[in-house]
């Protein structure tokens, strides 16, 4: 039986009382441990002389003992060990307070490691409760070593752990196969797993660390690669799509009937949707696009496409207000063609659900928009054959696939604004092509983005009466719903009532979650409508919310949103003709506030907002509730692996092209499947 199984209370120094609080961090198993990695290090390894002895700082000394140990008593009780040490440069003393056994380990002449905080005190070099470990054994754990450190919990010290995992790595290494051929660790320049895995835990020298973590990073990201491309590969070449070859003319014609010319990007991701639809593999693709840039319109040309070919479409967004917004669009777009356009929403009557059920089911709606309410287990369809996810970010990938589960085969598209930093967007959608809308319509002014403190409150009134006169709208938008006790920031419904005070004869409206659905449909229909003003809300408005119309975004207490938050938010603004303003009202008073709204006021590049806020935030927040779909990972840190995240890709990459004739990468494709076998199960299974 292969040790790396065994229940971790086996090893050596564990035993049940341990083993449950090893238990408590994730470790199960010999092999868990082995892969539970040290957060960080302490170097140990350089020695020192005495006399060279870094004051105030933890030193590593080799030393031999000068005279057998002495205990005394202080006046206040106090017990102290004392012994003196030296090498060749000088002496020093070794001292211990409270632990008179200390007395007994130390003999006249041995020599040994000393780790511990150097001083100088009465004019002689002492140093404090130190770490001693005999020169004689070659196997030292905490003094002349690099000393890992790891995450711990209550009753479990740094030096058991450390005993333990010594215990783990020595019982376990024998049992490491090798993953990869000598070719690919060639190639690749990668070390023997086995000696990474001894090196990551206890490393002879820094060269040592940097080669094991290298080595282990890859094997993580090409892991990861290797099994996207495996789903990629699955989705698509292994099956049989629908080809919607028809309806060439009608693009035309609706391209027509726009008021505007599409931007080049769009042209470019619109040929490669159309090519993916007529193609005999089904579509499989995640369209980015920074927010404003036109995704919708390239949504709208696939479904007419996929109608116009006999089948039905569906859509998912994430909230209802933007599946009624979507709803009205596509509903006036593809009016001209006779489309059937059908919004779920959540509050129907039971008759009215019923018919709606039979609607999509009989075949009569050609076009089903909705929340999530389009995947759940009563609807079925009459012959799906495209299927739009809006905001992906919003949704897991199990969500994503369970629409797509909905038909047979049918062609994916998905969307997406969340500015996710380019190299990373191939690990998040690896499992899809990718297509980049990196422009914006022509015409389109920057939006200028200003931050102000809550002080200046007054001059901002003027400047939005004066954008109002002129017929534009505004949002106002809050962190808070109502006041709240433990927050100090302003809630949408005290600006609600303080604008509606402040500003006689303008149309002040108030929306946020809280709210009935009827209602939030009836004040966003009186935003769309331009018989409200301003519009005081919280972020249910963060996404896709399109009024060409509004030019100005206040938001209030700017330091409680995130960066993708705030660059949603003036997203909002800007989507039309007229010059647009972001205007971040924050009293500045942390740090990360300070860095975040420097970034919104001198970019408005979704791609180096993200990437900043990858820098800010790090990689564990960014990829934090919010973005779903990327599977935890155990050494490689996405924010800064992005060169062996590269290399792993076409490492992968090559593996999959050649994996049907070659038996060592069937081999490694089979390890990866296993690997994120969890993660990805959903997706497969589809
Ligand atoms: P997003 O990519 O954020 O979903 P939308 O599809 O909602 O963006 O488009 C934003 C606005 O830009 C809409 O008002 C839309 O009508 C308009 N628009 C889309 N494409 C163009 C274009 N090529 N030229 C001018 N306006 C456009
Ligand atoms: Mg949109």
């Amino acid at each position: 039986m292969n040790i790396l199984n065994n229940d971790i209370k086996y090893i050596k120094g564990v035993g049940p009382a341990r083993s449950k609080l090893l238990n408590k961090i994730g470790i199960f198993t010999v092999e868990d441990a082995l892969y539970y990695f040290p957060k960080g290090y302490d170097d140990r390894s350089e020695i020192r002389k005495i006399s060279e002895a870094r004051l105030g700082e933890k030193n590593t000394l080799k030393c031999s003992i000068v005279s057998a140990p002495e205990n005394f008593k202080t006046r206040n009780r106090l017990t102290i060990t004392k012994v003196r040490v030296k090498d060749e440069t000088g002496s020093a003393f070794c001292i211990w307070f409270n632990q008179p056994y200390m007395k007994t380990r130390f003999k006249k002449g041995d020599e040994f490691f000393i780790n511990g905080k150097v001083e100088r005190r009465f004019g002689q070099i002492q140093i404090n409760s130190p770490i001693m470990e005999s020169t004689s054994t070659g196997k030292n754990l905490y003094t002349s070593s690099i000393i890992p450190i790891y995450g711990l919990t209550k009753n479990l010290s740094h030096n058991t752990m450390i005993r333990i995992m010594k215990n783990v790595v020595d019982t376990s290494l024998d049992n490491i196969g090798e993953t990869f051929s000598e070719d690919i660790l060639k190639k690749y320049r990668l070390v023997q797993k086995k000696q990474a895995l001894h090196d990551i835990h206890f490393p002879a020298n820094k060269k040592a660390y940097l080669l094991a973590r290298e080595r282990l990073v890859f094997e993580e990201l090409f892991m990861l690669q290797l099994s996207l491309f495996f789903l990629k590969k699955k989705n698509t070449e292994s099956k049989e799509g629908i080809r919607f070859l028809r309806g060439k003319e009608e693009i035309y014609k609706f391209l027509d009937t726009l008021p505007y010319k599409l931007t080049e990007a769009q042209q470019m991701v619109m040929d490669d949707v159309i090519k993916d639809m007529e193609d005999k593999f089904p579509m499989n693709r995640l369209i980015q696009g920074d927010v404003g840039s036109g995704k919708t319109v390239i949504a709208v040309t696939a479904m007419l496409k996929a109608v116009v070919n006999g089948y039905q479409s569906a859509m998912m967004v994430p909230t209802e207000i933007l599946a009624e917004q979507h709803y009205q669009t596509v509903k006036n777009m593809l009016y001209p063609f006779g489309i059937n356009v059908l919004l779920l929403t959540s509050r129907l009557t039971e008759r009215e659900k019923r018919i709606h059920l039979e609607q999509i089911e009989s075949g009569v709606s050609d076009v089903i928009i909705g929340t999530h309410s389009v995947i759940q287990a009563n609807i079925k369809f009459n012959r799906l054959g495209l299927v739009i996810t809006d905001e992906q970010h919003r949704f897991g990938v199990t969500q994503r696939a369970e629409l797509a589960r909905k038909a047979e085969n049918p062609d994916v598209l998905v969307m997406s604004a969340t500015p996710i930093p380019r190299t990373l967007m191939h690990v998040l959608y690896g499992d899809l092509d990718i297509s980049i809308i990196d422009q914006l319509p022509a015409g389109r002014k920057a939006i200028k983005t200003y931050h102000i403190f809550p002080s200046m409150r007054k001059r901002l009134e003027k400047f939005i009466l004066n954008e109002i006169k002129k017929g534009r709208q505004v949002y106002m938008v809050c962190s808070l719903i109502e006041d709240s006790d433990n927050i100090d920031a302003i809630s949408a419904v005290q600006l609600y009532d303080y604008a509606k005070k402040r500003f006689n004869n303008i149309k002040v409206g108030l929306l946020h979650g809280k709210l009935k659905e009827n209602q939030k449909e009836d004040i966003m229909e009186k935003f769309y409508q331009g018989d409200i003003d301003i519009l005081v809300s919280t972020t249910v408005i963060e996404v896709g919310v399109n009024v060409p119309n509004s030019t100005i975004m206040v938001i209030e207490n700017a330091e409680r949103f995130g960066l993708a938050q705030l660059h949603q938010l003036r997203g909002r603004v800007g989507r039309g003709n007229y010059q647009a303003y972001c205007i971040l009202i924050s009293d500045l008073k942390s740090k990360v506030a300070r860095e975040r709204i420097k970034v919104m006021v001198n970019t408005n590049d979704g791609f180096e907002i993200a990437e900043k806020d990858l820098k800010i935030r790090g990689p564990g927040e960014f990829f934090g509730v919010k973005q779903h779909g990327i599977p935890e990972l155990k050494i490689a840190d996405l924010s800064k692996d992005i060169r062996i995240l590269e290399l792993a890709k076409k490492a992968a990459q090559e593996i999959i092209d050649k994996s049907d004739e070659n038996e060592e990468y069937k081999k490694l494709l089979y390890i990866a499947v296993q690997n994120f076998k969890n993660k990805i199960k959903q997706i497969a299974l589809n």
